[in-house]
């Protein structure tokens, strides 16, 4: 498999896993979390398809497309790992829907990373809430949720809030 079928399994996954997502939790109203804004793509998806809810992104430095670069008063800038924390006081176990796309290029740093942040996003999933993570995440009370049909097992991972 080259870097560039990879790359492409990890969009489509990505793309399968936010719709079923925002479909399964569609009658939820409490916020969606884009944890890493990047080049701004899946926040512009999410921006799409998502109704009724507010939409914050989490991200420590803006470098996105202008086209998807959400406005000032909905970007919590600053590194996830004191943000977070702080977005529990301030919104509590609300958020419906939140994503994660934290990575880069070095898998076992993201993986180190991956079992950092998770004990720190559980806290802010609604009960029936969907976290969809690029990365496998390492929650005690969330249970793991089969992939939809076109994403690639491993490539993408949807957890759940009993
Ligand atoms: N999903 C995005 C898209 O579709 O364009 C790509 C996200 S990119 C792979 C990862 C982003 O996470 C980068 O913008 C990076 O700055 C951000 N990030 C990584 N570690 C972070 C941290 N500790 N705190 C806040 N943002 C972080």
């Amino acid at each position: 498999m080259t870097r560039l079928d990879m790359f492409i399994d990890r969009m489509v996954s990505q793309r399968a896993c936010l719709d079923f997502a925002i479909a399964e939790t569609a009658l939820m109203g409490g916020p969606v979390f884009e944890l890493g804004l990047g080049n701004g793509r899946t926040y512009d998806h999410l921006r799409d398809r998502v109704t009724g809810r507010p939409i914050y992104v989490f991200e420590r430095a803006v470098a996105s497309n202008p086209a998807s670069t959400p406005p000032e008063d909905m970007t919590i800038l600053g590194d996830v790992r004191e943000t977070l924390p702080q977005a529990v006081g301030r919104f509590g176990d609300t958020a419906s829907l939140i994503h994660a796309d934290l990575g880069g290029h070095n898998l076992a740093k993201n993986d180190e990373f991956a079992r950092l942040v998770s004990p720190l996003i559980a806290p802010l999933l609604a009960p029936g809430g969907l976290m969809v993570s690029s990365d496998r995440m390492y929650f005690d009370a969330l249970e793991q949720v089969p992939l939809p049909t076109g994403a690639v097992e491993g490539r993408c991972f949807i957890y759940r809030r009993p």
